[in-house]
C-alpha cells in the first residue's frame, strides 16, 4: 500500500459541476473530502458558462407537465444507441431521468437557490414523442458572490453575465431595438446594476451563480477542504483499486489518499490542440469557449491505468464567429440564432444550403464538418439581408446600425446584389442566386421542402423572431432586400463531449468493461450519457451534477438513500 502524504474520505479532481453535488452528499453522510482544482480559480467551465441544467420532470415545473415515462420517451427517441456509442444505454438514460430531479432536491434541501431556467425554453427535438415545447430547465437564482467570505468572491472563476439578469430577461433584452416591453425590461435589469453598485454587491448569473451558490454551500457547511492551483497529475492503483492521486504542493508532488473514492470532474479537452487533431480534426480551439485548463488530463490519464475512452470525436458544437474585437469565435447571439431568423440563411463554400438552420447548436457543427468531407464548408458563410439587418442583433449589435470596423476590417462582406455578394465571399454567383430563390419559394410555400425548417418544431420559434405570429413567420423570411451581407461561420464550441466510459454508478470502465475499484468520473471528462447528440439546454451540466452525487452516493454505500 502505497504511503501519503495526507487521506480523505473522498477525493475530487476538478471543481466542475459534479464536484459539488457530490461533495455536499459526502459531507451529509459524515465523510471528509477534498476538492482539488488545477488553475487557480473554482467553478469550471460551469462557472464560465450559462449555468443551466436540463432536469426533467423537475421541482419547478407545473404538476403534470411532465414525468419520468415523457422524458424516457424523449430521450429514447432522440439519442441513438450502438457501438458507435457505449456512453449511453437506456439503462444510463433511465438512471439520468429518475436521479436527476432527485438530486436537485438534494441540492436544493442543502440551501442553495435554483429555480426554473426559462418558461420557454423548448427541447432541442421537442416535435419528437416526449419532448417538451416549454422548458426542462433549472438554473441558479442571480448571485451577489459578496456573500462569499473572505478572498472566495475573487476565486470564483469570471462568468458570462456579470450582472443580475435571467435567462428569460436576457431573452427579451435582444429584442430591444423592436420592442417597449423589452426595453422596460433592459430598464429594470440596468436599474439593478446601478442598485447593486451603489449598495456594495456584486452580481453574477448563469453559471457564476450557480457555482458560487454552491461554493457559498460548501464553505458555511464546511463540506469540503479546497484546493486552488493543485493539479492532479497521476491516479495511484493499489492493483485494480484507486486508492490515491499526486497532485502538487508548493511546487512538489503531494500524495493523497482516498479511503472511499476518487471522483475525475477535471473537464474536457477543448484546449488540448493536440488532442483534437487526433480526436475532432475538423475543431480547432482557436474557436472554442473552453476554459484554458481543459486540456485533458484525466483523459490521459485512465487511458495510462487502462480504461476505456469513448464518443472522443464529439464535442458540444456551437457555431460561431470571430469579429471584430473579439478573440474567439464568439458565441453570442451566435451565428445559430442568427441563421436561424428569418432573412437569414448559412451555405457551404458552393453556396449551396445544407441543414436546417434553426437546429440545436451541436448538430449544426456536427453537420458542418460532416458536410465539409464532401463539400468545404468551414467557414460556411451566414447569408443575410437588409431587412435581417435592420431587426435583428448580429454579433454586439443590437440596432440596426452597423458598428464601424465591420466593413473596413473585411469581416461583415455586403453586396448590392445576390451576385455582387458572392463574388466577395468567393461563392459561385448564379450558385448562390439559385439558393436564395429556392429558399425564397419555400418561405411563399410556408415550408422548407429541403430541411423542413417551419416545421412542427417549437424550437425554432425559441431560436426565430419572438416578435412574429407563432409558427413558421418566426424562423422563415425571404432574402430579397438589398444590401446582402454575409459573415463567416465555423464550427466552434463550448467544450468537448467524449471521454471515460462509466457505468449507472459513475464507476469508470476498463477496458475490459469492469469497473476499478473507488474510481469515478462525472461531466465531460467522461463519454456523454447522452451519445452524440445535445437534447435540450443544460445537458452537459445536469448530468455532470447528477453523474457526481450518484458516484458519492454509491461510494459512501448508501444504496438508494440521498439524505435529502
Ligand atoms: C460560454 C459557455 C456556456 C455554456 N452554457 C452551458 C449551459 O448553460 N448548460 C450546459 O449544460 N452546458 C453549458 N456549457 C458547457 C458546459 O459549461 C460544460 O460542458 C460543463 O460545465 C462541464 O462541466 P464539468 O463538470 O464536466 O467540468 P468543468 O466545469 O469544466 O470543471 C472541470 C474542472 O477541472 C479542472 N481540471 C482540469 N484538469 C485538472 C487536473 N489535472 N487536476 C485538477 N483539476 C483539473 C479544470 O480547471 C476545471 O475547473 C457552456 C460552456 C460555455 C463555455
Amino acid at each position: 500500500m502505497a504511503d501519503f502524504d495526507e487521506t480523505f474520505d473522498w477525493v475530487v479532481v476538478g471543481s466542475g459541476a459534479g464536484s459539488v453535488s457530490s461533495a455536499l452528499l459526502m459531507k451529509q453522510a459524515g465523510k471528509s473530502v477534498v476538492i482539488l482544482e488545477k488553475s487557480p480559480y473554482f467553478g469550471g467551465t460551469t462557472a464560465k458558462s450559462g449555468g443551466v441544467m436540463w432536469i426533467p420532470n423537475n421541482r419547478f415545473m407545473d404538476p403534470g407537465e411532465d414525468d419520468e415515462e415523457q422524458a424516457i420517451t424523449y430521450l429514447d427517441s432522440v439519442v441513438k444507441d450502438g457501438p458507435e456509442f457505449p456512453g449511453t444505454s437506456p439503462e444510463k438514460r433511465r438512471t439520468y431521468v429518475r436521479e436527476a430531479p432527485r438530486m436537485l432536491d438534494f441540492v436544493v434541501g442543502q440551501g442553495v437557490a435554483l429555480e426554473r431556467g426559462s418558461h420557454y425554453w423548448p427541447d432541442y427535438y421537442d416535435e419528437l414523442p416526449g419532448g417538451n415545447k416549454t422548458s426542462r430547465t433549472v438554473t441558479a437564482v442571480p448571485f451577489n458572490k459578496k456573500e462569499l467570505p473572505g478572498d472566495w468572491p475573487g476565486k470564483l472563476r469570471l462568468g458570462m453575465l456579470e450582472m443580475p439578469v435571467r435567462l428569460d430577461d436576457g431573452l427579451q433584452i435582444s429584442n430591444m431595438s423592436r420592442s417597449w416591453a423589452a426595453r422596460g425590461v433592459f430598464a429594470k435589469t440596468a436599474a439593478r446594476v446601478v442598485m447593486g453598485k451603489l449598495t456594495g454587491k456584486h452580481w453574477v448569473s448563469a453559471g457564476a451563480a450557480l457555482q458560487g451558490r454552491m461554493l457559498k454551500a460548501i464553505l458555511e457547511k464546511n463540506a469540503a477542504d479546497i484546493r486552488l492551483d493543485s493539479p492532479v497529475n497521476e491516479i495511484i492503483l493499489d492493483g485494480d483499486k484507486a486508492v490515491g492521486v499526486v497532485t502538487e504542493k508548493d511546487g512538489k508532488p503531494w500524495r493523497v489518499g482516498a479511503n472511499m473514492g476518487i471522483l475525475l470532474n477535471a473537464g474536457g479537452f477543448g484546449m488540448n490542440a493536440e488532442m483534437r487533431a487526433k480526436y475532432i480534426p475538423k475543431s480547432s480551439n482557436d474557436w472554442s469557449n473552453a476554459i484554458e485548463s481543459s486540456t485533458g488530463d484525466m483523459h490521459r490519464e485512465v487511458e495510462r491505468i487502462g480504461g476505456e475512452l469513448a464518443q472522443m470525436d464529439q464535442m458540444v458544437g456551437f457555431p460561431g464567429t470571430r469579429g471584430p474585437g473579439f478573440d474567439t469565435a464568439y458565441m453570442k447571439p451566435g451565428t445559430q440564432n442568427v441563421c436561424a431568423k428569418p432573412h437569414a440563411i448559412q451555405v457551404d463554400q458552393s453556396g449551396e444550403r445544407y441543414m436546417n438552420e434553426a437546429s440545436s447548436y451541436e448538430h449544426i457543427c456536427q453537420t458542418m464538418m460532416e458536410r465539409d468531407a464532401v463539400v468545404p464548408a468551414i467557414p460556411s458563410w451566414a447569408i443575410m439581408d437588409s431587412q435581417y439587418m435592420i431587426k435583428y442583433p448580429l454579433h454586439n449589435k443590437m440596432g440596426s446600425r452597423i458598428p464601424k470596423g465591420w466593413r473596413e476590417s473585411g469581416w461583415l462582406k455586403e453586396g448590392n446584389t445576390i451576385e455582387e455578394l458572392a463574388e466577395k465571399i468567393g461563392v459561385p454567383p448564379e450558385k448562390l442566386r439559385a439558393t436564395v430563390d429556392r429558399w425564397n419559394g419555400f418561405v411563399d410555400a410556408g415550408l422548407d421542402a429541403d430541411f423542413q425548417r417551419g416545421c412542427d418544431r417549437e424550437y425554432q420559434g425559441y431560436l426565430g423572431d419572438h416578435l412574429a405570429p407563432q409558427g413558421p413567420a418566426r424562423t422563415l423570411g425571404k432574402i430579397e432586400k438589398g444590401p446582402f451581407y454575409a459573415v463567416d461561420v465555423v464550427p466552434g464550441d463550448v467544450d468537448t463531449y467524449g471521454g471515460v466510459m462509466t457505468d449507472c454508478e459513475a464507476r469508470v470502465l476498463k477496458k475490459d468493461g469492469s469497473p476499478f475499484g473507488n474510481l469515478y468520473a462525472c461531466g465531460i471528462t467522461t463519454a456523454s450519457p447522452m451519445g452524440d447528440v445535445y437534447p435540450g439546454a443544460g445537458a452537459s451540466i445536469g448530468p455532470s451534477m447528477t453523474f457526481g452525487w450518484i458516484a458519492a452516493r454509491h461510494a459512501a454505500g448508501l444504496g438508494n438513500q440521498d439524505l435529502t
